[in-house]
């Protein structure tokens, strides 16, 4: 049965300041929704990814969700209100076969696995689910002048959060019965439901899946983001040797050399000793194990494939990867003058900024393989900042 998740990313949300919407801004590293993403895009019950962009944002986005989840379908333009951009994410997934849809704010970075999946099964006895946490503040409601009025009983008083489950046809029938009878103003999900008839069940959830809104509500989210992340280091080494032709491939650009490098993929030294620095660091196997030499599949593979794929296992884990440092051994080519295209390469696959990459290369004087010219080493090693 499948599951989709929309996330609401077309807001302005400006009101933390800074000259990014709330959902890019920078939360301890990455941006708030690409920690919202990976949140769906790690449980297992989630088979497909829609977000709802605002068209100005689309580099934004682009940038924020690199490297991607093969769950993310691509982005669809929002609408005037959060209400509409729902409508358009509903839209998009129609024809899929989606049976059950969670709908989360991207500014909700810290959502639980639990939360998504006690939404998720509740949807298996009801028709809404809603996460939601029972107010713990006495609820005062004030006069005109700012004194107290009234003081409100809250013993059933809930605070409604997100991601709100439905199932698909009936909350899609709803919104488009909704923006048909000229309503476009329903803040969340379970305000549509209910006005449409479809019972909603209260889920608790935990107080701290918060919505990132204002600049103050960033700086508590930057600091509970890195106690929850723990550093993990890895390291990689790999050597191919030379044989016949006229060049290497290096950090995946090509450097025109009196020989060619000999493997089974297109023996880029560099991407493979990353490559194992990354699944190093995750603690899961090496480049080998991912990607068998005895498999065919990989003949004349290039390299990015297998970093990529290492990428995409930190991404799934919650993670992110803090910096890569790279030592290219050998008396020839020259790496200097390629340095910064190896760099924005390398960048490039591991959608990281070109500053976060250290690239580097020494000779060895003439002693042992390199020195003689038989082969190019490298080492790698990489910071990951792992929940
Ligand atoms: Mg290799």
């Amino acid at each position: 049965m499948k599951t989709a998740a929309i996330i609401v990313a077309a807001g302005r949300g400006t009101r933390v300041g800074g000259s990014v919407p709330k959902q890019y801004a920078n939360l301890a590293g990455r941006s708030v929704i690409a920690w919202t993403l990976s949140a769906f895009a790690r449980h297992e019950d989630v088979t497909h990814i829609q977000v709802a962009i605002h068209p100005d944002d689309t580099e934004l986005y682009a940038r924020a969700t690199m490297p991607a989840s093969s769950k993310l379908l691509p982005p669809v333009h929002g609408g005037a209100t959060r209400q509409l951009s729902v409508l358009k994410g509903l839209e998009a997934l129609s024809g899929r076969n989606i049976a059950k849809v969670l709908i989360h704010d991207a500014a909700r970075p810290f959502v639980q696995q639990t939360t998504i999946s006690t939404v998720i099964s509740a949807l298996d006895t009801d028709r809404g689910a809603l996460a939601a946490v029972p107010l713990a503040d006495t609820l005062k409601l004030c006069d005109e002048t700012d004194h107290v009025a009234d003081t409100i009983p809250r013993d059933r008083l809930w605070r409604a959060q997100t991601p709100q489950g439905f199932k698909f046809d009936d909350i899609l029938a709803a919104h488009t019965s909704a923006a048909a009878s000229g309503r476009d103003d329903f803040t969340d999900d379970a305000a549509l439901a209910e006005w449409a008839g479809i019972p909603v069940k209260l889920v608790e959830d935990d107080n701290g899946n918060t919505k990132i809104t204002t600049n103050a509500d960033l700086t508590r989210a930057n600091l509970l983001m890195n106690t929850l992340l723990t550093p993990h280091i890895g390291t990689g080494f790999d050597v191919h040797r030379f044989g016949p032709g006229n060049h290497v491939i290096l950090g995946g650009v090509e450097i025109p050399h009196t020989h060619a490098l000999q493997g089974h993929s297109d023996a880029d030294v560099v991407l493979h000793a990353l490559t194992d620095a990354v699944l190093g660091a995750l603690g899961d196997g090496d480049i080998g194990q991912h990607f068998p030499p005895s498999d065919p599949k990989w003949k004349g593979a290039a390299s990015h494939i297998f970093l990529q794929d290492a990428v995409n296992r930190v991404a799934i884990r919650g993670g992110q990867i803090a910096n890569a440092d790279v030592t290219v051994l050998c008396e020839a080519p020259k790496i200097g003058p390629h340095r910064d295209a190896i760099k924005a390469r390398v960048a490039n696959i591991m959608g990281l900024q070109p500053r976060r990459i250290g690239i580097k290369a020494t000779t060895t004087e003439g002693l042992g393989f390199t020195g003689r010219q038989e082969g190019i080493a490298a080492m790698a090693s990489v910071m990951l900042l792992l929940p």
